[in-house]
């Protein structure tokens, strides 16, 4: 691949995995998302973290670089992680892709000292209905009574300067964790025993508050994606744009805009394109694509700046005419080649689904 090419992203590139967050309310889905954010843009260097458009990319140098010895670049070619910044079951079933589910992966967030809960439940029964793959972060490590903590280091190596009672009270934790997957259909394991992920749910203790075992759920993630999704990541990227409406939003100077996720082809500056909406498909042109500044920047008065394409997966905030009814969601298509009939037919076809699936829930 050539990444100075001013051709725009190489066809047959892969893309970057979606990853979703899910677990019970309070167990630490928005500290988990949070340390990453944070750990990503001390790790990276201030343009390479996207956030505030719903969705955080960290790209693939980054994650080396939070995995430190965990991850050697050159073991994989997908792009990095786009991580969805909204957890929770309601936002990973309204956030569809053709009628599946938008995030790719999914991170079952569970306390170690709650074990499942209700909604840790319900998040399993979202998981195994939608086949999406996932792995279980058991977090709070840090409350394990005694619990010595070495911010940001991989489980294992601060397991190790643990004291013997706390190793085995995370243990046993871990192992409720474990017993609770098995009663639910799930063959489960300490991560670094897991050979096959596709058969087994690999466990990862973590702290959101001190970031231990962060190195490994990147790790892990990764990995999961190379070898078990590079088939479905193999997309035209250069193709005309597809996307899911995460939030539609005022933004100062540029009216409605829409932030989404574009998870298939290319969005450019100035493309058609046919957006869902409460009254049917919006067709509009593309006024302007909009990422936000690098962290240091964001004190300016512009809190965005534009670019002129923006290539699958990724975030960003659409500003075009008559985005008022837009519905967070709802799909976005680039018309480019295509017959603009049909891309509104497909629009129309997809918001039927979604409204079949509401009336489900
Ligand atoms: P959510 O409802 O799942 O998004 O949970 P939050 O991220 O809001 O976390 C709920 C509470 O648990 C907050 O008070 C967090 O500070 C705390 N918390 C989250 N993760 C950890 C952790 O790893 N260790 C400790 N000690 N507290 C945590």
């Amino acid at each position: 691949t050539d990444a100075d090419s001013d051709d725009g992203p190489d066809a047959g590139a892969l893309r970057t995995p979606i990853v979703a967050v899910l677990g019970h309310v309070d167990h630490g889905k928005t500290s988990l998302l949070d340390k990453i954010r944070g750990s990503a843009v001390t790790a990276g260097e201030s343009g390479a973290i996207t956030q505030h458009i719903g969705s955080t990319a960290v790209p693939l140098d980054v994650i080396s670089k939070m995995a430190g010895d965990l991850v050697d670049p050159t073991d994989f070619d997908l792009p990095g992680l786009l991580f969805i910044d909204t957890p929770g079951h309601h936002s990973f079933s309204t956030l569809r892709s053709r009628g599946g589910a938008l995030a790719d992966i999914a991170i079952l967030v569970v306390d170690v000292n709650d074990g499942f809960q209700p909604q840790t439940l319900e998040a399993v029964d979202i998981l195994k209905r939608t086949a999406t793959p996932f792995i279980v972060a058991a977090n709070k490590v840090d409350t394990v009574p005694g619990w010595n903590p070495n911010p940001d280091e991989p489980i294992q190596v601060t397991k190790e300067k643990q004291s013997d009672r706390a190793s085995s009270d995370l243990d046993e934790k871990l192992y409720e964790i474990i017993g609770e997957l098995s009663d639910n259909g799930f063959s489960a394991d300490m991560y670094w025993r897991v050979q096959n992920f596709q058969a087994n749910v690999g466990v990862v203790p973590v702290s959101a508050e001190t970031g231990e075992g962060v190195p490994d759920l990147l790790t892990v993630l990764m990995g999961l994606s190379q070898r078990y999704l590079k088939e479905e990541m193999s997309v035209d990227v250069g193709g005309p744009g597809v996307g899911t409406v995460l939030e539609v939003k005022e933004a100062r100077g540029f009216g409605t805009t829409v932030d989404a996720v574009v998870y298939d082809g290319t969005v450019r500056e100035d493309d058609q394109i046919v957006v869902g909406g409460l009254n049917g498909p919006i067709v509009t042109d593309v006024r302007a694509l909009l990422k936000p500044k690098p962290l240091a920047e964001i004190r300016t008065e512009q809190e965005f700046e534009r670019v002129e394409e923006v290539a699958a997966a990724d975030g960003v905030k659409i500003a075009a005419p008559d985005l008022d009814s837009a519905m967070a969601g709802a799909p976005v298509r680039v018309v480019r080649d295509q017959d603009v009939d049909e891309v509104i037919e497909a629009v129309e076809a997809e918001l039927a689904d979604i409204a079949v699936s509401t009336a489900e829930e």
